[in-house]
């Protein structure tokens, strides 16, 4: 009976010490609490759908706009685009404050802008390369501060965005987009001391469009009608006017 208790013992420990080598070591400790970011910031972190999605709508976004141009003057057009949440990305801030229990506070958003960490999102560099190429102005209309307007050029620069004109908020003015999409239609920019024809806008909210506001959805599909054709909205579940 000793002897095989002993033989017993014996495989226990054998196979106990192959099987350990096909598993992954169990840590003795918990691993350190992994910071539980809301699923919004997740996506927009994790989600290859997110990428996925971006590059659909700058892609989209360049075949309306080659096919819309092809027969204007070089000078004579351009797009407007938003800059957060459309060109740059600003998920590390989200993550930063989410895992501080907190949210946007205009101090906070003010440091993170200043230590110009922003990236390009996937498609946008392309998008606005292939617009001057085809002969049309970039203009990025951005709720950004007036102040912060310098470092968001910086931005821009280090990772080759190009644009034309950048109209960010004035430090005191609203934050409606209309007056300035105004200016760069009407050659108030940097742009073009001329008028332009302005074939493409694409944001993150909905404000980005011109005259439109949540109230849009009550209209059903035709209150949408540009979208796709004019319009292109890039998906941000993380923050915007819909809250
Ligand atoms: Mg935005």
């Amino acid at each position: 009976m000793r002897t095989r208790a002993l033989a017993l013992v014996l495989t226990l420990l054998v196979t106990g010490a192959c099987a350990s080598v096909d598993r992954a070591p169990v840590p003795r400790t918990s691993p350190p609490a992994a910071a539980a970011e809301p699923e919004a910031i997740r996506w927009v972190r994790d989600a290859a759908e997110y990428h996925a999605a971006l590059y659909q709508v700058y892609r989209l976004a360049t075949a309306r706009v080659e096919a819309d141009t092809r027969t204007r003057e070089p000078g004579t057009w351009a797009v407007i685009l938003d800059a957060d949440e459309t060109i740059i990305n600003n998920v590390g801030y989200q993550i930063e404050r989410s895992r501080l229990g907190l949210g946007f506070s205009p101090e906070s958003w003010n440091a993170w802008v200043k230590r110009r960490e922003a990236t390009p999102l996937p498609g946008a560099a392309a998008f606005l390369a292939r617009v001057r190429a085809l002969g049309g102005k970039v203009a990025i209309v951005t709720n950004r501060f007036e102040s912060e307007c310098a470092d968001t050029a910086a931005v821009f620069e280090r990772h080759t965005l190009v644009y034309d004109a950048m109209l960010c908020r004035p430090d005191d003015g609203p934050s409606e987009k209309n007056t300035r999409f105004a200016a760069v239609a009407e050659g108030r920019s940097t742009a073009s001391p001329n008028r332009l024809e302005i074939v493409a806008w694409l944001g993150d909210n909905i404000h980005d469009f011109p005259s439109l506001d949540q109230s849009v959805r009550a209209q059903g599909a035709p209150g949408f009608t540009d979208f796709g054709v004019r319009y292109f909205v890039v998906p941000n579940p993380m923050y915007g006017s819909w809250q």
